[in-house]
């Protein structure tokens, strides 16, 4: 037996959804106009939890109706409908409802905000500065004191690159500019997706580390069990910090960002 659900909670994930897939790296729009005055549809509500057992993410301690409820779908494409379910141990319920979540708020806001006409180059990498400007990228990693907030952190920041958006720990939104699609010349967003890159390595290596403990806290300090992880994250960091100051001078913005040592400098939280 499928817990399916009800063509009412279809429709609703859907318009939540603004009508686009909820992949913060997708935002493609599943609905328009066929030829013949009709709509063509290639949206899909997908299971946060498989529908019937042997399904991915399947979740046998939860009840049927919680199953079929709106709080178990997500609004995708059906490209990615697709994806999350051929990897479901990449694509866990965890990030899907972190989607989830953060693709409403963006839509709500869109909602709530008519589009601006036109958004330059220069006001698109000065927001992509504010947001490196942020302890989860310039303290030393053994200077941060709570793995979760720095995933956070990442998760956010990739979510921000895409929609304009970045939002602070409480939800608020912090700045309402456009992402990474809406830059006009091509330096600038090739720079911007190899950052991207770089955070989604950042984020895939964080969560084998996080699944495998590999994270220790000792006074408010990390330690690692070996020097190359440790590595990894501050050189992986410093690159991101080299790549947006050379594309902020590129257009006359003074940045030099780099990581620091948190006890000797102010920062911007
Ligand atoms: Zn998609």
């Amino acid at each position: 037996m499928r817990d399916d659900f009800t063509k009412k909670t279809i429709q609703i994930l859907s318009d939540r959804a603004g009508n686009q897939c909820s992949n913060p790296n997708c935002n493609q729009i599943t609905q328009g106009p066929d030829n013949k005055n009709q709509c063509i549809n290639i949206g899909v509500a997908s299971h946060i939890s498989a529908a019937s057992p042997g399904g991915p993410r399947y979740n046998s301690n939860i009840t049927s109706d919680e199953r079929k409820d709106i709080n178990n779908g997500i609004w995708l494409c059906q490209n990615c409908a697709k994806l999350i379910d051929s990897d479901p141990e990449y694509y866990t319920c965890e990030l899907l409802q972190m989607w989830k979540e953060s693709h409403e708020k963006f839509i709500a806001y869109e909602l709530a905000h008519p589009r601006k006409s036109s958004i330059t180059d220069k006001q698109l990498i000065e927001f992509f500065l504010m947001c490196f400007t942020r302890p989860a990228f310039t303290h030393p990693i053994v200077q941060e004191g709570n793995n979760e907030d720095l995933y956070r952190a990442i998760c956010d920041t990739i979510v921000a690159l895409s929609t304009g958006i970045l939002y602070s720990r409480d939800g608020r939104v912090i700045e309402n500019k456009k992402g990474i699609n809406y830059i006009k010349s091509s330096a600038l967003k090739q720079g911007m997706y190899n950052i991207r890159d770089i955070l989604s390595t950042i984020k895939d290596r964080m969560e084998t580390e996080i699944k495998e403990n590999r994270f220790f806290s000792r006074e408010g300090n990390y330690c690692f069990d070996n020097k190359t992880t440790q590595y990894f994250y501050d050189a992986a960091r410093s690159e991101i910090l080299l790549i947006i100051n050379n594309l902020a001078n590129a257009f006359g913005i003074n940045s030099d960002l780099s990581i620091k040592d948190r006890y000797n400098y102010n920062h911007m939280y």
